[in-house]
């Protein structure tokens, strides 16, 4: 396993294809640093015995010891832990800890290879096996690429009057593709090792050239980098974590970029029987990903509850009957929304490849209620605080020879607590709720992972709405008897399995 210091090195080797703003740079630029504060984390607990159980776990392919943010889920303690993991992780980063999307693109990826393989004998499963062992060995750091630009909303890839809209492959050659396109919206990249690349929506068979999955070093020759760093301001007097916090988003560019064969997982341009995979694969990604929002999701909502309980207790207003009712459906928020990911582990199923899948209504549920719900928690928060939080004058000032005085007197509330905690405590909860990265963390609450309409749809095409119809004609007399409940989903395996016969069905020469 790696220390963050020999990843640090590992990026500082990196060809510099980070632009930001008009400026193209490399992996030191100062503006990423935010960022990879916050991945620090995943790197250091893994190294601290207090940490182990939850960090570190044992590779399914080589046996070895390997940082839980590398492992493809092998059981219902897997996705426990990874869940546990995750939330507490995010507890010491005030949310989002940034490693999670690659790894779960990568489980994705784990379940699909290996479901083409059996369908269309096709290698994937043994090449995703290979880069697996090196991506682990390397303890590498990823990003996922699945949101394309996508252009009109409400048409097809291949209907799109400009057809890079969504990322595609321009040509199949021997020893590879060219890819071109553009995923937007990315985290992480600039301080990634590397790029996972998945589709983002069901392909049909007109969409095949679109229906593409691959991965590639975030430096690769042709893959251009656009960066938005949003990172906080380092206090110049106090030690203080949240002053040090900061994220990138990145649109990705694939300038006609080369990806050599052993780093594809899916090509319907090179066989267009691959292309109806690509949705299996964009909504598993999407499953995956939700899931371990159920882990940072309740953190978040745990560091909201946490500021408003502290900002309530300094403004003095902690025992009042309106903030301890506020605070609770914080409190509430969180606890449901990890319980409906813990149920879902609980409630897995082994894909045939071996990888663990959760159940997806449980997943969806929860990642749902999160992204529904994530601006009345920060209008809790902003309700509790009072105005402060987005007028506090500059550190300078309460420190300057003339005025540093007085800005403390007027900073003063509830007598009981020191005027440089009141300091300390709203500037951290203008980092939190109106920073820039506050307003990042506020919009990722509802898109990342998904809107909360497309867990509607994932939720609907699973859910057997026709039986659960049975409860209402029993009670209304249209039914005589009613069959004991049972869970009325099609689980993933389900659906894989059902395709994958009618697909060999359709293989099978006529007269057998
Ligand atoms: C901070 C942040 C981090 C992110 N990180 C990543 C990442 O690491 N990797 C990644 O791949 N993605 C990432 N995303 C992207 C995220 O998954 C998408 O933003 C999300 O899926 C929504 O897509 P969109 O932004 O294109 O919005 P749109 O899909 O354009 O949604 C806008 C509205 O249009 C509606 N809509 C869209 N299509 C239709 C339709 N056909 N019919 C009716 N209504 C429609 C939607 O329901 C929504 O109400 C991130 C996003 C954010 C904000």
């Amino acid at each position: 396993m790696r220390t963050f210091e020999q990843y640090v090195e590992d990026l500082k080797k990196m060809k510099p294809n980070i632009y930001i703003g008009d400026e193209k740079v490399d992996r030191t630029d100062p503006r990423l640093k935010g960022g990879m504060f916050i991945i620090k984390e995943t790197f250091d607990k893994a190294h601290d015995p207090e940490w182990e159980d939850l960090c570190v776990t044992k590779s399914h392919i080589t046996g070895n010891r390997i940082n839980r943010f590398t492992n493809i889920h092998q059981s219902e303690e897997d996705l426990l832990k990874k869940q546990l993991m995750t939330r507490r992780l995010c507890h010491r980063v005030g949310g989002c800890i940034q490693r999670c999307m690659g790894i779960d693109a990568l489980n994705a990826l784990s379940v699909i290879t290996y479901e083409m393989d059996q369908a269309l004998h096709t290698e994937y499963y043994q090449r995703f096996l290979k880069y697996m062992e090196m991506f682990q060995e390397k303890d590498f750091v990823a990003s996922c690429a699945q949101t394309d630009p996508k252009g009109d909303r409400l048409k097809r890839p291949f209907q799109q009057e400009d057809p890079d809209q969504y990322l595609r492959v321009i040509e199949t050659k021997e020893d590879g593709i060219i890819v071109r396109g553009c995923k937007i919206n990315i985290t992480n990249t600039a301080y990634a090792d590397e790029i996972i690349v998945v589709p983002g929506r069901y392909m049909s068979p007109d969409d095949k050239d679109y229906a593409v999955a691959f991965a590639l070093p975030a430096d690769w020759e042709g893959v251009k980098l656009l960066t938005r760093p949003a990172w906080v301001k380092e206090s110049k007097v106090f030690d203080i974590p949240t002053s040090k916090l900061g994220d990138c988003e990145t649109f990705i560019i694939f300038d006609d970029v080369f990806v050599p064969n052993e780093r594809i997982f899916m090509n319907g341009h090179g066989n267009p029987r691959e292309t109806p995979y690509a949705g299996f694969l964009a909504l598993m990604f999407a499953h995956y990903h939700r899931h371990s929002y159920t882990g940072c999701k309740p953190a978040t909502s745990e560091v909201i509850a946490s500021a408003s309980a502290l900002v309530a207790e300094y403004n003095g207003i902690e025992k009042t009957s309106h903030a301890q009712d506020k605070i609770s459906h914080l409190i509430g928020l969180a606890e449901l929304v990890f319980a409906a990911g813990e149920s879902s582990a609980k409630h897995s199923e082994k894909a045939p490849s071996g990888t663990q899948v959760p159940d997806e209504i449980l997943t969806n549920a929860g990642r749902r209620l999160a992204g529904e719900m994530i601006y009345e928690e920060y209008k809790i928060l902003a309700d509790l605080s009072g105005g402060l939080i987005a007028t506090l004058p500059y550190e300078g000032s309460f420190f300057n020879e003339e005025v540093g005085e007085l800005a403390m007197k007027y900073l003063k509330r509830n007598p009981r607590v020191k005027t440089e905690n009141i300091y300390k405590c709203f500037k951290g909860i203008e980092t939190l709720a109106v920073s820039e990265l506050g307003g990042l963390m506020q919009v990722a609450g509802i898109h990342g992972g998904g809107s909360p309409q497309m867990e509607t749809i994932t939720m609907m095409m699973r859910y057997d709405t026709e039986k659960l119809k049975d409860i209402a004609k029993y009670l209304f007399g249209i039914k005589k008897k009613l069959k004991p409940y049972v869970r009325l989903t099609v689980t993933p395996r389900q659906q894989l399995e059902k395709f994958r016969k009618a697909l060999l069905r359709q293989q099978k020469p006529e007269n057998t």
